[in-house]
């Protein structure tokens, strides 16, 4: 399936929770959310009892979004998942957690997840010391994620790095701001992972 190139604003309306696609607009007035608060198109407004199917797809395709992840690759997360130790919807948010772009927003080296997927793809980071352009890495406990020393004097990074400069940055994440380089202490916990979710929806649809 192809990535969705339409107004990401829609998605957010289509889950009827800010997904927050586009960085610093998320949090103004401007946020089509807070002017449109229901779902896009002619039948938007009108009110739907949806199915017990209906509601965990909802959780899925919200949860995909929320982290930019195409179909087929949500699913092979979730079989990572399964075959991992513990609870299955806990794992399924932890790898997602565990993603290059991912780890990028959260260290605020992007406003939002689809400009760190972008920052990624064109070369600014490194990982371990290696180039890493590629958003969907999974990263481990001890990685270290460096802003490449070419890059730092880039404006984009540089307009980035000013607006974010307040983010708080969670705690199994360990960020040098006068090195630029970051790395991950440990993984997330369900508890620190702060996604209006219920993934047991999630797990309860792929079980069908
Ligand atoms: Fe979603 Fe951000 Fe658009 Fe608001 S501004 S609808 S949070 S993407």
């Amino acid at each position: 399936m192809a990535r969705y190139t339409g107004a990401v604003c829609r998605l957010c309306r289509r889950e009827n929770q800010k997904l927050f696609l586009k960085g610093t607009r998320c949090f103004s007035e401007k946020c089509a959310l807070s002017k449109r608060a229901y779902a896009p198109g002619q039948h938007g407004q009108a009110r739907k009892k949806m199915s017990e199917y209906g509601v965990q797809l909802r959780e899925k395709q919200k949860t995909r979004r929320y982290y930019g992840v195409l179909e087929g690759q949500f699913a092979n997360y979730y079989e990572m998942a399964v075959k991992k130790a513990g609870i299955t919807g806990e794992n399924l948010l932890i790898i997602l957690e565990s993603r290059l772009d991912n780890i990028v927003y959260r260290l605020g080296w992007a406003t939002s997840r689809p400009e760190a997927r972008q920052l990624v793809r064109h070369g600014h980071f490194e990982v371990n010391g290696q180039k890493a352009n590629i958003p969907s890495i999974l990263l481990k406990a001890g990685d270290t994620i460096t802003i490449k020393d070419k890059s730092r004097s880039s404006e984009k990074i540089k307009a980035v790095l000013e607006t974010t400069d307040s983010k708080v940055v969670p705690m199994w994440l360990s960020l040098d701001k006068n090195a630029l380089s970051a790395s991950i202490v440990r993984m997330p916990t369900r508890e620190e992972i702060d996604l209006e979710v219920e993934e047991h929806l999630i797990v309860e649809l792929y079980s069908k």
